[in-house]
């Protein structure tokens, strides 16, 4: 059984009479350790795919699974404990808690996970040791973005989530983030999934999962990606 399994995946949201399939029979699997990126165009399904694997929203019928677990089938309290445990999320906007700390920020994660990294050595990884103690509002958005990554990072999750972490950075601090996350997922052995607009992000995956349409139109095994640098 691969680490991560998608079988028929479909999501429907209802608007009044007319119904949205944003996911429309997603199938695909990835495995442990991999970095995947998910390409497609604006209204593709992406961020669909990625909350679904993140029970961060349920699907309508067919079956998800990570390592093991069916989280398909998942109640509300376990996928609440599910986020928490297993997965680390990163967005687009960092969602950094404003009136904390670099270090207390990644420090949350301490409070509802029960085998926290030491947030310090996390921060220190991705380079802001020497600058733990500023507010976000003082960091560049790079920074934020790497306090953001640290925080996820800091919760040992299972897999690595990251909703178009570069698409509010420029080309060269984008290009930095997306290196990171990539030797972070060569270092720790975490498994990343990362949702990108951009194909040209699409060599330097392990695998590379085009939806288009609420569905994966193909998917591709790169032996040897390149490095982000
Ligand atoms: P992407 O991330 O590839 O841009 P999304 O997964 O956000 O795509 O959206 C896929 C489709 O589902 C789009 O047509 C979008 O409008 C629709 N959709 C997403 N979320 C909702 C929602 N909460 N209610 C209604 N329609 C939605
Ligand atoms: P990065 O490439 O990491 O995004 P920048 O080149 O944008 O960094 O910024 C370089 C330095 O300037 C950073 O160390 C940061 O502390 C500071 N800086 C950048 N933007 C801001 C900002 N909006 N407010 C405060 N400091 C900033």
């Amino acid at each position: 059984m691969a680490f991560v399994e998608f079988n028929d995946v479909r999501k429907v949201y209802k608007m009044g009479e007319v119904e949205v399939a944003a996911a429309d029979g997603m199938t695909f699997s990835c495995e442990r350790g991999e970095f995947v990126v998910v390409v497609g165009p604006s209204g593709a399904g992406k961020t669909t795919l990625l909350n679904m694997l993140g029970g961060m929203d349920s699907c309508t019928s067919g079956s998800i699974v990570l390592d093991g677990r069916e989280i398909s089938t998942f109640n509300e309290k376990q996928l609440t404990q599910y986020r928490r445990l297993d997965i680390g999320f990163v967005f687009q906007f960092y969602n950094l808690v404003q009136n904390l700390t670099a270090l207390e920020n990644v420090e949350l994660a301490s409070q509802i996970c029960p085998h926290p990294l030491d947030a310090a050595e996390v921060l220190a990884q991705v380079g802001l040791a020497h600058r733990m103690d500023n507010f976000p509002a003082q960091l560049s958005g790079g920074e934020q973005q790497r306090v953001a990554i640290a925080r996820a990072l800091a919760k040992n999750p299972k897999l690595l989530l990251a909703d178009e972490p570069t698409g509010a950075l420029d080309f060269k601090t984008g290009k930095a983030i997306l290196k990171l996350l990539q030797d972070t997922c060569l270092n720790t052995g975490k498994t990343v999934v990362l949702i990108t607009h951009n194909s040209a992000f699409a060599a330097i995956a392990d695998r590379v999962i085009h939806v288009r349409e609420g569905r994966v139109a193909s998917m591709q095994v790169n032996p040897h990606p390149a490095s982000a640098e």
